[in-house]
């Protein structure tokens, strides 16, 4: 699978990928990553991107000329890319958008700085419209990012056991179970005593029941959907 960054600042990204579960994905050919500057694209003899916003308003505003000609160059290169926008007034990102955008073949980020990207770009060339959630940051490489590792985690080979996923907090209203990991004591607290019986259907009640707890105290509009499927 293959994603183009469309960034300004490639030096914000590409270190991502030089260590853990990632670069080794690269090494083994099941991802391959590509960069774009719409800086390169600009006509402008001083290679702008940005100006002032037309109507008014604090800050700059990214122009349309070099992202069109960025972007009708990777859809030259490429007529199934599927492009995605990140901009905080998107649709917000969720896991299962994670797992279907695992089936592309080919995903571009185009990602905005100062006050974000002319609205023309966004109607002529998006794919899709993402925002990582309810705040503001300095530009789109973060959200990029973010979402490019929750894609990636769910092509196959990627993870070393895909076992993982299936039982990962959003696979189910519930949020994941507490995880522990040894030794059993550690500063005079135990994991719960039923982690160590090796009563797999008592781990497995005592699990559910943690689950519940958690979601409960973190995401009780997850606990209502979860009550929902039960009822
Ligand atoms: N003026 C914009 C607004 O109020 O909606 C914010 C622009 S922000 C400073 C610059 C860029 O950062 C955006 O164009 C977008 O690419 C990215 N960005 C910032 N926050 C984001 C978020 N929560 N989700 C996705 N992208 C975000």
């Amino acid at each position: 699978m293959k994603f183009t960054f469309v960034t300004l600042f490639k030096n914000l990204v590409d270190g991502y990928f030089l260590d853990s579960i990632l670069s080794r994905a690269i090494k083994k050919d099941i991802l391959t990553i590509e960069y774009l500057n719409p800086r390169d694209f600009s006509d402008n003899k001083h290679f702008k991107v940005d100006d002032s916003a037309v109507g008014g308003g604090a800050g700059m505003v990214m122009n349309p000329q070099p992202l069109y000609k960025c972007l009708d160059a990777l859809k030259k290169e490429d007529k199934e890319v599927h492009i995605i926008f990140l901009t905080p007034v998107g649709k917000p990102f969720v896991q299962s958008d994670a797992k279907r955008l695992a089936n592309k073949s080919h995903i571009a980020f185009v990602s905005g700085r100062y006050e974000g990207i002319d609205e023309r770009v966004i109607e002529e060339y998006s794919d899709e419209v993402f925002s990582i959630g309810d705040y503001i940051l300095t530009g789109g490489e973060l959200p990029s990012l973010v979402i490019c590792d929750a894609i990636s985690r769910n092509v196959e080979g990627v993870l070393g056991n895909s076992d993982s996923l299936s039982i990962e907090s959003f696979e189910t209203p519930l949020l994941e179970a507490p995880s522990f990991s040894k030794p059993q004591n550690y500063k005079n607290n135990s994991v719960p005593k039923e982690y160590l019986k090796g009563n797999h259907s008592k781990i497995r009640s005592l699990k559910i029941a943690l689950s519940e707890c958690k979601t409960k105290f973190f995401r009780p509009e997850q606990l209502l959907k979860y009550k929902l499927t039960q009822s």
